[in-house]
């Protein structure tokens, strides 16, 4: 039975996901790829995502809450697999039953952690997690003696350590160069044993493949957005944009000079304007803000005109076209291309946020492979 009815859509190229993911593999040069696929793979769909990027050469997921690591494993998603984010302890017991790396972020999780593993008898393997500058989870450095000392008695198996970058995407950040010289020296006090270094995340794989070593944490770039303008302008390779997004013109009328249109009569016309509707508002993610923001019909620019409302808009027309005439709002048609950049711009705000908006209305199409 058909599920959708109406033709807007967002299309997910794989091959796209394909060749970034192999694009930065080649970069890190042997490290291993951990494919950050939280928030149901920035808004691509997680469970097609994850499936391609193992495919693809991904070795690892990661996710940042228990739900999305549960969901995982309900899908026979089998990989190695980690939660970044905070997770209860009385998770654990399921971590331990599905084989779930949980990070651990404070002395104070580490140990309710130690007291709900006494239930267990398989350890928990778990991720150390230092804060050497983003200010959001981690153990503090000066915790990095305590936090080895305690792990190594207790029944947690340490599969890895990490930290996180909040300037990778910048030139020359001084906080940058001294989250590395801090985590290297958290490094070098280990003595537990084997485990897994990472810090990258797509913006330090691009930039600082030096820096990659075990394993890095690629999120935005294996969807084909680069984490910054600044980092474009560095890549050494192009990035395809996996995710596009059309529908089509379902009513053409002539507005007449003059006369006004959508909530609130904010747009009125210049002159007589052929005006298109178009099947796609604000509860699929065409936020109100992107009101004036450009859309491509055969190939050429035409505006979003008045007012977004709920669940369609209105397009200005150069000519009249038939309804039923495709519409790409973001992505390629002919020569035109409309990237997530722009829409990110448009509303002032960084290009992850876009994937992660549109709604779960939008039904999300896979092409390529
Ligand atoms: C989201 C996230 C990443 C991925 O970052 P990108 O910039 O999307 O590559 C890596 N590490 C952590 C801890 C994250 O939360």
């Amino acid at each position: 039975m058909e599920t959708n009815y109406r033709p807007t859509k967002a299309i997910v190229d794989l091959s796209a996901i394909d060749y970034n993911i192999k694009k930065l593999i080649e970069r890190i040069d042997g490290a291993r790829m951990m494919a950050v696929v939280k928030a149901d793979a920035y808004g691509h769909g997680v469970l097609e995502i994850s499936r391609q990027a193992l495919k693809s050469g991904a070795s690892i997921l990661a996710v940042a809450t228990p739900d999305e690591a549960l969901h995982l494993r309900k899908n026979d998603i089998e990989a190695e697999l980690l939660v970044m984010g905070a997770a209860p302890v009385r998770f654990i017991k399921e971590a331990i039953k599905h084989d779930i790396n949980l990070t651990a972020y404070s002395m104070e999780w580490l140990e309710s952690a130690a007291e709900e593993l006494k239930k267990e008898t398989v350890p928990l393997k778990v991720h150390l997690k230092f804060d050497t500058g983003m200010r959001r989870i981690g153990l503090q450095p000066e915790e990095a003696d305590a936090a080895f000392d305690f792990v190594v008695q207790q029944v947690f198996r340490v599969e890895g350590m990490y930290t996180h970058f909040a300037t990778a995407d910048e030139a020359d950040n001084p906080l940058f160069l001294k989250q590395v010289e801090t985590v290297n020296a958290i490094k070098k006090k280990w003595q537990g044993g084997p485990l897994m270094f990472h810090v990258s995340n797509s913006a330090a794989a691009i930039l600082h493949p030096e820096l990659a070593f075990d394993a890095v944490r690629t999120g935005i770039s294996i969807y084909g957005i680069a984490p910054s303008a600044y980092v474009k302008r560095e890549m050494p390779f192009d990035l395809k944009q996996a995710m596009s997004l059309e529908t089509e013109i379902i009513h053409v009328k002539k507005v007449k000079k003059g006369e006004t249109l959508s909530y609130g009569a904010t747009y009125t016309c210049s002159e007589d304007e052929w005006i298109g509707t178009l099947p796609i508002g604000y509860a699929d993610g065409l936020i109100r803000g992107l009101q004036g923001q450009e859309v491509l019909v055969r190939g050429r620019r035409m505006p979003i005109v008045g007012r977004i409302c709920m669940d369609q808009c209105m397009i200005r027309l150069p000519e009249k076209f038939p309804t039923g005439e495709n519409v790409q709002l973001l992505g390629s048609q002919k020569d035109a291309v409309i990237l997530i950049e722009e829409w990110a711009e448009k509303l002032d705000t960084i290009p992850y946020e876009i994937p992660c908006i549109l709604t779960k209305r939008v039904p999300r199409q896979y092409i390529g492979i």
